[in-house]
């Protein structure tokens, strides 16, 4: 069902797939675009509706052809939404090219690919931004239109740009990722507009109600950490109470999509999961490791599972968020228990 209108009820995609013994918790992950919408996916289908907050990033977002384009958002939106294209990773199932193909014949840009129905999204996003309304409430009409239950919010209402810092001078992200092919030597990443920025005030309150807090699998230095730059929110997440876990998005050395593992090689990184989680670990609580990286578990500084992270299928991503939600809990249970050890005088705190 894809109705615009607040009043109707909002379909669920992944309806079908749930079990019954929904787990009953509020949650919310940090997601870039492929990675962090597949994990948001298995997360949406476990809990109960509405239940789940995916805060994305938009160090990606840019303007072509006079419009807003918002890729992570979108990407996450079209997954949740269970129309994204699974071959792409990037766009909507079934889409045509007919706007893309005619602009390149009138001597326009056409080296974004932008499909027809993608396109009527940034339309109908920019005309909303035009008229004043908030990158916050654009994405909720947008999701409600999809009728995905979770809520979707973006990381800033106030644009902030990822720039990367390579060989070849500074470039804005979508001529590093997409007309540069992620070629140039990456010596370093930044964030414009970011310590100007606040995670929107809704985003702000579903972290303040979560039990708990996910970093999906995705590209830590261009997903993950503009999230992490806006304004207060490293301070934030330090302070919450909820656990926070984050799934890997580096198995056997490589990444399974993206340049995450290429730009760790050359900013001089191991190339490992024991990098990215000692990347995140002063806001980490807990870390899931591939199982085909076992071997590094004794190297790690936080309390670590081993699972399968590879989400090909629904059933993958709906086994993944389950591991990641029971995980996250027994970690708080630890940190129950060992606060009241402490009390007791059983442990030398
Ligand atoms: P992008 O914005 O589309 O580049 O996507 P993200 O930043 O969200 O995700 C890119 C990262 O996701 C890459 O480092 C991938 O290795 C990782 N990734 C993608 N799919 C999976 C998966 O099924 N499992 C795991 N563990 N990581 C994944
Ligand atoms: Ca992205």
């Amino acid at each position: 069902m894809m109705v615009n209108n607040d009043q109707r009820p909002i379909s669920d995609p992944f309806e079908s797939l749930r079990s019954d013994d929904l787990l009953p918790l509020r949650v919310v992950a940090l997601a870039g675009g492929v990675g962090g919408a597949r994990l948001s996916a298995g997360l949406q289908a476990v809990l109960p509706p509405g239940a789940l907050s995916v805060i994305v990033n938009t160090g990606d977002d840019f303007e072509h052809w006079g419009l807003t384009i918002c890729p992570d958002l979108d990407t996450v939106m079209y997954n949740l939404a269970g129309v994204n294209n699974p071959e792409t990773g990037w766009g909507r199932a079934d889409d045509s090219f007919t706007v893309l193909h005619t602009m390149g014949l009138l001597g326009g840009e056409d080296w974004f690919r932008l499909g027809d129905k993608d396109l009527a999204v940034h339309l109908r996003r920019t005309e909303w931004l035009r008229q004043g309304v908030s990158l916050t409430e654009v994405t909720d009409r947008l999701r409600r239109a999809f009728g995905v239950p979770s809520h979707i919010f973006p990381m800033s209402d106030a644009p902030v740009r990822t720039l990367v810092h390579t060989d070849e001078g500074d470039l804005p992200f979508q001529h590093y990722f997409v007309g540069r092919r992620c070629e140039p030597c990456v010596i370093d990443v930044s964030f414009v507009g970011a310590a100007e920025a606040d995670l929107p005030e809704a985003a702000y309150a579903a972290l303040l109600a979560a039990d708990v807090v996910v970093f999906c699998p995705s590209n830590p230095y261009l997903s993950i950490d503009p999230i992490l730059s806006v304004g207060e929110m490293r301070s934030l997440l330090k302070k919450l109470r909820a656990p926070k876990v984050a799934v890997t998005p580096i198995i056997g050395g490589k990444a399974l999509k993206g340049p995450a593992a290429k730009m760790m090689r050359e900013m001089g990184y191991p190339v490992t999961p024991v990098t990215i989680a000692a990347h995140f670990d002063d806001v980490l609580d807990g870390f899931i490791l591939d199982r085909e990286d076992e071997a590094a578990a004794p190297h790690m500084r936080l309390p670590t599972l081993v699972t399968d992270t590879i989400m090909r299928t629904m059933e993958d991503k709906i086994r993944l968020a389950r591991a990641t939600l029971d995980f996250a809990q027994s970690l708080l249970q630890l940190s129950r228990a060992r606060k009241t050890r402490v009390r007791t005088g059983d442990l030398t705190p």
